[in-house]
């Protein structure tokens, strides 16, 4: 048994999940390898469910979410609030888990856990704070009003590289909002979702909650069809690739159900001519690189200006040169592993079609780097900066992987004009100190993204904004502001406590 192995099963024990590879039932086919990107190894199998067993799972959240819906909803938060103390009390452990299972690093699984407990923390506030209107009404002797009430069953499908923050998002808020959950986790990251669903189990016996709110289903994408397809699922929350979310939108629609897409994103950088470049640099390095470009928000086009580019690229080449390649669960580590075979093809091939378009490897594109008794099996590689000459279409495309493009620009125009040519519109910044340049790029005429930052980089987005983005990035909103109003239904309510019948727009009749 691999080290990884034997401590991804104590986490498991510790954080109430037991032997997940012991309670597969007997008989059943074990057809979901549980791996790690950190050295390949198979932890075990699991299996998948089947579409019945979704059926069941759906079946079973709808009786708890009949109950949950008539608990007054600051007394749902103290489910939430249960939750949020429990990931606080296993933060370390279920960071290790994420960083075994995703292969981020250590300070990046803990960076995650900590995000769910801050959702937890803004779930909680808004268990008081689900308001609707009061509007004024034509009508003598009437109030108009908004209520905002449960919706029903949420299915949540994520991806791999959240694998823990994503089901947060939308569970905190589902929860206080008077749902209840269907997750079918990414059948890259099982562990870390039972893991998650221990706590959920043990928070909801805390707090009193009705059993089976909280529900996991595993498999690929087939089990992921069968949430898609249920009826009794009025919203689905879906973050993965465009592709995906393509597959999904319409078998949603075609139902009239509601779909909140999370999808790809091919995120830019532009630097302006009076950037702080220290700052770029800074920036731009943890946006590119963290969780080895493996993010949404990954940093994936910089668009400099032509008068400074050289000096820029060569900062960042000499960054890059300093970066500690390796597993994740080692301290000094900056860039873990890709999460698989095809990804590590993927790199490979996405520089290969750069270069011939014309592109320069600036640094980077080694693969197989990290080679060790720790690592080995594990798909690392060298992050690349790759110098091109125009925006050609593997630019346009998202590799899920640590290539940075450099694209030179002369006049701002241009540079806002590169910057939305692409079909993705999740995340954007600008590194300027000219307030003309800054106030244009996040204004109506300037980025056309979800997110657009402003001397920061393009990723580590905070719990308190509303996060998603447009265009192929599917227009789903999570986390905070008001998307909170995605996981509730609205109710107009008209009350008339006079003693006449007035109609709307003065119609008379009888
Ligand atoms: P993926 O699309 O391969 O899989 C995501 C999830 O969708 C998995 O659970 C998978 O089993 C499921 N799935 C796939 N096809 C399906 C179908 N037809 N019907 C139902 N379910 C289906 O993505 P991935 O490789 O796990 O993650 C990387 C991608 O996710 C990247 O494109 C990244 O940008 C995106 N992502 C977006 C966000 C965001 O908030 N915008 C966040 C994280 C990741």
């Amino acid at each position: 048994m691999s080290d990884v192995t034997t401590r991804a099963l104590e986490i498991l024990q510790r954080l109430g999940a037991g032997n997940p590879f012991d309670a597969v039932p007997e008989g059943a086919q074990r057809d979901l390898p549980a791996t790690s990107p950190i050295d390949g190894h198979e932890i075990g199998r699991l299996a998948s469910h089947s579409a019945a067993d979704v059926g069941d799972a759906v079946g079973r959240a709808h009786d708890a979410f009949l109950q949950w819906r008539s608990v007054p909803a600051p007394v749902r938060g103290q489910f939430v609030r249960e939750l949020g103390e429990l990931l606080r009390e296993h933060k370390d452990d279920l960071g290790a888990l994420v960083s075994i299972e995703a292969g981020k690093i250590l300070s990046e699984g803990l960076g995650e856990v900590q995000e769910m407990i801050d959702i937890c923390d803004l779930a909680v506030g808004l268990s008081r704070q689900l308001h609707g209107l009061t509007i004024a009404t034509e009508r003598p002797g009437h109030r108009m009003m908004e209520q905002w009430h449960p919706l029903g069953v949420v299915g949540v499908i994520s991806a791999f590289n959240f694998p823990v923050a994503v089901w947060s998002w939308n569970a905190a808020l589902a929860f206080v909002c008077g749902d209840a959950v269907v997750w079918k986790p990414s059948e890259k990251t099982m562990l870390t979702a039972l893991a998650c669903q221990a706590l959920a189990d043990e928070a909801a016996r805390r707090a009193g909650a009705p059993e089976h709110l909280s529900q996991v289903v595993l498999g690929a994408r087939e089990v992921g069809e069968a949430l898609v397809d249920d009826p009794r699922v009025p919203l689905v929350s879906a973050t993965g690739s465009t592709r995906m979310g393509k597959e999904v939108a319409p078998r949603v629609a075609a139902r009239l159900g509601r779909s909140l897409l999370e999808l790809g994103g091919n995120n830019a950088a532009v630097v302006a001519p009076s950037a702080d470049l220290d700052l770029a640099v800074r920036g731009i390095v943890f946006s590119a690189v963290g969780t080895a470009g493996q993010r949404c928000t990954s940093l994936r086009r910089v668009i400099v200006h032509e008068s400074i580019k050289d000096e820029l690229v060569e900062r960042l080449a000499k960054a890059y040169a300093t970066l500690p390649i390796g597993s994740p669960l080692d301290p000094t580590t900056l860039v873990g592993p890709l999460v698989d075979e095809a990804s590590f093809r993927a790199f490979g091939d996405a520089i290969s079609r750069a270069q011939a378009d014309g592109g320069t490897l600036v640094t980077g594109g080694a693969q197989d780097v990290a080679a060790s008794d720790a690592t080995g099996g594990g798909y690392y590689v060298q992050p690349a900066i790759v110098d091109m000459p125009g925006q050609t279409d593997v630019v346009k495309e998202e590799t899920f992987a640590p290539i940075l493009y450099v694209l030179t620009y002369s006049s701002f125009v241009d540079a806002l004009a590169l910057h939305n040519d692409v079909a993705q519109g999740l995340s954007s910044s600008i590194f300027t100190l000219d307030v003309r340049e800054a106030e244009t790029f996040v204004s109506a005429v300037g980025s056309d993204c979800g997110i657009a930052n402003v001397n920061i980089g393009p990723s580590g987005a905070e719990i308190g904004g509303a996060f998603g983005g447009e265009k192929d990035t599917g227009g789903g909103r999570e986390s905070g502001s008001d998307a909170w109003r995605a996981y509730m239904r609205r109710a107009t309510n008209t009350v008339n406590y006079s003693t006449e019948l007035p109609l709307a727009q003065g119609v008379e009749f009888v």
